[in-house]
């Protein structure tokens, strides 16, 4: 079975992702939901997506009635996913949501709550959990060749441009660089070392006030600690290029990623010598496996349900929580 796929918001990562999926075994560019008409127009041309399978966001919910379409892949500014997913669920079509998935806990709780109730799949767009560097380091992990885990560093970052970006507006992002790009350095942290934080501490650095407005974190330094006594010590940025490298520690050995989590290609290397695994386009990859995931029942190696967005997403609140009170934060289970 194909999974047939309408993409909503037809920005950068939008267009990424249509592109991408042109080399998809199991899913299918077929329907776009946008605002703007002229970037309707130039999908359908390009993407070859024909007039009953477009959309704007007024009148979406009418997906409902189109056998056509089985999944929508929401590429808007995050705080839109919210509204976005629980309207896809009610149109009873399969939610695929960017990451972050919302930008609080509570909103992706009822996200859950609301593709639970119509029965429709919930997956996050966590492309990483498919990729193939990042998956050897978890069999290794796992087959015990680091030892006993004990330490790991994320640090992930990039330099905003724009200062008018929807990313640097709360309303529309829902926070600065740990919602948008510190949240590759917290799900792999949770990834890699395969545990969950039980606390959190973090501190917050500010050069720019003015870019990086109230509730807009320009730099965010957190620490996590994990229940077999584990550590991580990660840096989210926006003011930092290129800043892209995972390190994980064991009692018998090491993982470097360097890049760790851009489009890549990944590169790593363990104290065993380079990861020598193929090179991927994520995005094709990622959907491929949704297909098998939302058809098949598959079981992913990492998962990437609305539970594991809403983990990150409760992890995010103490980062911030603890940003202010400068205090630790106990992480409920
Ligand atoms: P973008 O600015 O390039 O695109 C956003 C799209 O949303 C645009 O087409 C824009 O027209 C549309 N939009 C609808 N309403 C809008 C509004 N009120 N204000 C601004 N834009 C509006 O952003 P992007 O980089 O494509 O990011 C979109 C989502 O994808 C975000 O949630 C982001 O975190 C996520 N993302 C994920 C990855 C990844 O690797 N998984 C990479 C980049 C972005």
């Amino acid at each position: 079975q194909t999974l047939r796929v309408a993409i909503m918001g037809l920005g950068g990562y939008g267009t990424r992702v249509a592109q991408s999926m042109q080399n998809c075994s199991r899913a299918k560019l077929v329907g776009v939901i946008s605002g703007t008409p002229s970037k309707v127009t130039k999908w359908q041309a390009d993407f070859g997506i024909p007039e009953k399978n477009c959309y704007n966001y007024d009148n979406f919910d009418a997906v409902k009635n189109n056998p056509d379409i089985n999944a929508i892949y929401v590429c808007t500014p995050n705080a839109q996913h919210h509204g976005q997913v629980i309207r896809i669920a009610k149109a009873g079509k399969h939610a695929i949501c960017e990451k972050p998935m919302a930008v609080s806990a509570k909103e992706a709780r009822e996200m859950i709550d609301a593709c639970d109730k119509a029965k429709v799949k919930l997956l996050i767009g966590y492309r990483m959990h498919f990729e193939p560097h990042t998956l050897e380091v978890i069999r290794m992990r796992k087959a015990g060749e680091f030892g006993q885990i004990r330490f790991f560093q994320g640090l992930c970052g990039f330099k905003t441009g724009d200062p008018k970006q929807w990313r640097l507006n709360k309303a529309l992002s829902g926070g600065g660089s740990m919602m948008d790009i510190g949240i590759y350095a917290l799900n792999g942290a949770r990834y890699m070392v395969g545990e969950e934080p039980i606390w959190v501490t973090a501190q917050e650095t500010k050069t720019d006030t003015v870019k990086f407005k109230d509730g807009i974190d320009e730099t965010i330094q957190f620490q996590l600690g994990f229940p077999s006594g584990a550590v991580a010590s990660c840096l989210s940025t926006y003011n930092v290029n290129n800043l892209d490298r995972f390190f994980l520690d064991g009692d018998k050995g090491f993982a470097e990623m360097l890049p760790s989590t851009n489009y890549g290609p990944i590169n790593g290397r363990t104290h065993k010598g380079p990861i020598n695994q193929p090179y991927t386009t994520h995005q094709t990859v990622q959907m491929d496996e949704f297909a098998a995931i939302i058809f098949d029942g598959k079981q992913p190696v990492i998962p990437v349900d609305g539970h594991e967005g809403l983990r990150d997403m409760k992890i995010i609140e103490a980062i911030y929580q603890a940003c202010k009170t400068g205090k630790k934060v106990t992480l409920l289970a």
